[in-house]
């Protein structure tokens, strides 16, 4: 969208929060500042000896609660004004869910479906060569987002290591082999399905039968689909990149899994026994659960007016833009803002990182019993500060996060 920017989208969430609060103006800008902004070229040979260079960011948001964390996504969209937005969220996020990091969030703006994959583990290296020097465990720790996987982050821990000697803890959602943790690849979808189900649960609707509609089908997409399908609940609709269709029967999720693994171009496209339908159709759908996965600002007033569900789980960072908030809520849609309901992701990479530091590692059941209890205990705390004081659950999230990392910069002065 033509002058839109993501941080200013953001930075409105913030505001109405700390409006709520009474916080001075003076911490305002101290608590939306962030520290560092790092935008770095990160040139590669290409495969055919040509040369390309790439814009890369990393930006670190604020680490009062501890080191800056954050995912790096490979996206010909990534610039400082959305790595800024998604290094804020992170700080918030970070804080509702309790786990002692600050926010940070990476990018290069480069679309990784033209390049091989040799050219992509180039890219991965050269940006590490650029950015070596302000990461590390307890400085600033990455990890996957969109178009970044566990190898990408298994390359970034080895070019990491050529500079610093072998630091596990530097990087989150890295391969089991190289001291990845059990359960981290599902967790974001995981923490998405849980707080979907409780807030369904709330307003006395059981997950068993219930509908829903899903925008991407990536890492997020794909383990909230497999989980929630698990539990009884049907996948009726479903896009991506390039496909969006239907089924009211309800897909059979894991067949769904398999036909995306095998397809070169990573889409549901093609899937057989569903009908093509729009993205608009998608949202507009009356179902009882929507859930966007895929990019951010999908979600403008427009799109909200034709919601019919009852609720909203935002896999995705920044899905809703403040407008459409408003308009979702004024029709009495449960929104379960991304800054909670996708925070499994950063959950499990503190346990992954917990378990680095230690050189121990957890089983997989022990990672998602501890995934749960902090995603309960951070739902509940969101739900009840929102009954209370009869707000969204946005701005209760907010205002949450702001007082934690409120706190804690007092505490530790400028
Ligand atoms: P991914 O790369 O694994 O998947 C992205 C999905 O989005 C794919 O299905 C892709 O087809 C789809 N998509 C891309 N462009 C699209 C478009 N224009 N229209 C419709 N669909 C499109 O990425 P991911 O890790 O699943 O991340 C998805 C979202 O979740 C992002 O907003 C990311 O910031 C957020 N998130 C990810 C994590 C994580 O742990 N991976 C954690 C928290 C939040």
């Amino acid at each position: 969208m033509a002058g839109h920017s993501h941080f200013d989208d953001a930075l409105q969430y913030f505001t109405d929060a700390a409006r709520i609060m009474d916080v001075p103006r003076s911490i305002e800008k101290l608590l939306v500042t962030p520290v560092r902004q790092l935008k770095v070229e990160v040139a590669i040979e290409m495969d055919d000896g040509s040369v390309q260079v790439f814009d890369g960011y990393r930006v670190q948001h604020n680490s009062a609660r501890g080191p800056f964390k954050g995912g790096i996504r490979y996206h010909p969209a990534a610039d400082d004004d959305e790595i800024k937005a998604l290094a804020s969220l992170m700080t918030w996020k970070t804080a509702v869910v309790g786990i002692p990091f600050g926010g940070g969030k990476g990018g290069v703006a480069v679309d990784p479906s033209l390049l091989s994959s040799g050219e992509v583990q180039r890219l991965t290296r050269k940006f590490v060569d650029q950015i070596h020097i302000v990461i590390g465990p307890s400085v600033d720790i990455p990890a996957p987002d969109v178009n970044t996987n566990a190898q990408t982050m298994a390359w970034i821990a080895d070019q990491y290591s050529r500079y610093h000697g072998f630091e596990p803890g530097v990087v989150t959602g890295k391969p089991l082999e190289i001291q990845g943790s059990q359960g981290r690849e599902e967790a974001t979808g995981r923490g998405v399905a849980l707080c979907s189900r409780w807030a369904l649960e709330d307003l006395e609707t059981p997950l068993e039968g219930a509908t829903f509609a899903l925008q991407g089908f990536g890492n997020v997409g794909s383990w909230a689909a497999r989980v929630l399908a698990g539990w009884g609940a049907k996948l009726v609709a479903v896009g991506d990149h390039l496909a969006y269709l239907s089924n009211l029967e309800g897909f059979d999720v894991p067949a769904l899994v398999d036909h995306v693994s095998k397809n070169p171009k990573r889409s549901v496209q093609g899937f057989p026994g569903a009908d093509e339908i729009s993205e608009e159709e998608l949202f507009a759908l009356d179902v009882d659960l929507l859930i966007p996965a895929a990019l951010g600002g999908v979600i403008d007033v427009d799109v909200a007016k034709t919601v019919r569900a009852k609720v909203v789980a935002e896999g995705a960072n920044g899905p809703t833009l403040p407008e459409a908030h408003r308009q979702l809520i004024r029709q009495d849609v449960q929104v379960i803002p991304d800054i909670l309901a996708n925070a499994g992701g950063v959950t499990v990479s503190y346990f992954e990182w917990v378990q680095n530091i230690q050189r121990f590692s957890w089983e997989r059941s022990e990672v998602l019993t501890k995934l749960e209890k902090r995603m309960r205990k951070a739902y509940d705390e969101v739900t009840r500060l929102a009954a209370r004081r009869k707000l969204d659950l946005r701005t209760a999230a907010f205002i949450l996060a702001i007082r934690e990392v409120g706190k804690a910069t007092a505490m530790r002065g400028l």
